[in-house]
């Protein structure tokens, strides 16, 4: 993913410029009131006396039954997931480990708030930009199924630190800032990175990706600069591939 790559490699001034980038976002849009405090239920598992980060759950998909589903999504029918609804949920380090469900304070995008300006915003770029077909079909998908407020912080050591008091020691989800990355690495390139990413009248956004990180990119990302109430520059055209199943793995095509 790309900021666990970006950041793990990274020299500290882009880590700097990432995590001030990431937390201005963030609190632009508490400021607009875009953010919302819920309780939620995580897993947390016994053996590993520690919150388990959703790549490290596995279980059932509540939706098809597909029996190795991720603790974020499941690989089958592309639903996006929360890891506590997954059935059966297991310890990916050790299946043995007991796991129990607590409860912790997290903040959420509210994305019900902002769906009248994403709605106008995805029904104007899906056409200028020309996304294509399964690009339209999934982010339509999700809209119809009924937005929700969706969690952006983790109780985890590694990551971006969120900047609330009160949550000093919890992090952004990975998928809250992994696209800021895309903004962040312009900005440790060129101190001129507003030019790009702040200019939507003259700058085009093209992205390309496979199929899985579609909702990331036409849903979750652009709402979270929406909701900062700044004129950012927001997805032009994306092109998503297909997969191609091959009987023991997956590939992109
Ligand atoms: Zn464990
Ligand atoms: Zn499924």
């Amino acid at each position: 993913m790309l900021s666990a790559c970006m950041l793990s490699a990274c020299a500290p001034h882009w880590r700097a410029v990432s995590v001030q980038i990431a937390q201005r976002i963030f609190l632009d849009n508490l400021e607009h009131d875009n953010l919302v405090e819920e309780t939620v239920e995580q897993v947390y598992c016994l053996g590993c006396s520690k919150f388990l980060a959703d790549r490290f759950i596995e279980g059932v998909c509540p939706l098809c039954n597909y029996e190795d589903a991720r603790g974020d999504q499941c690989d089958k029918c592309g639903k996006l997931l929360n890891a506590t609804e997954l059935l059966s949920p297991k310890c990916k380090a050790n299946k043995e480990h007991m796991v129990e469900k607590r409860t912790s304070q997290h903040m959420f995008l509210n994305l019900p708030k902002l769906e009248p300006a994403l709605r106008e915003w995805i029904s104007a770029s899906s056409t200028t930009g020309k996304w294509t077909e399964n690009s339209i079909g999934i982010t339509d998908g999700w809209l119809r199924s009924g937005l929700k407020p969706r969690c952006i912080t983790r109780d985890l050591k590694w990551g971006t630190p969120v900047p609330m008091e009160r949550f000093k020691d919890k992090v952004f989800y990975v998928w809250f800032d992994a696209p800021i990355g895309y903004i962040s690495i312009t900005a440790n390139y060129t101190s001129q990175w507003e030019q790009w990413w702040m200019d939507p009248k003259h700058v085009q956004l093209y992205q390309f990706m496979g199929k899985d990180n579609i909702p990331f990119h036409t849903v979750i990302f652009p709402a979270s600069l929406i909701g900062t109430g700044k004129d950012w520059t927001l997805l032009h055209h994306v092109s998503t591939t297909e997969y191609v199943r091959l009987p023991h793995a997956r590939a992109y095509a």
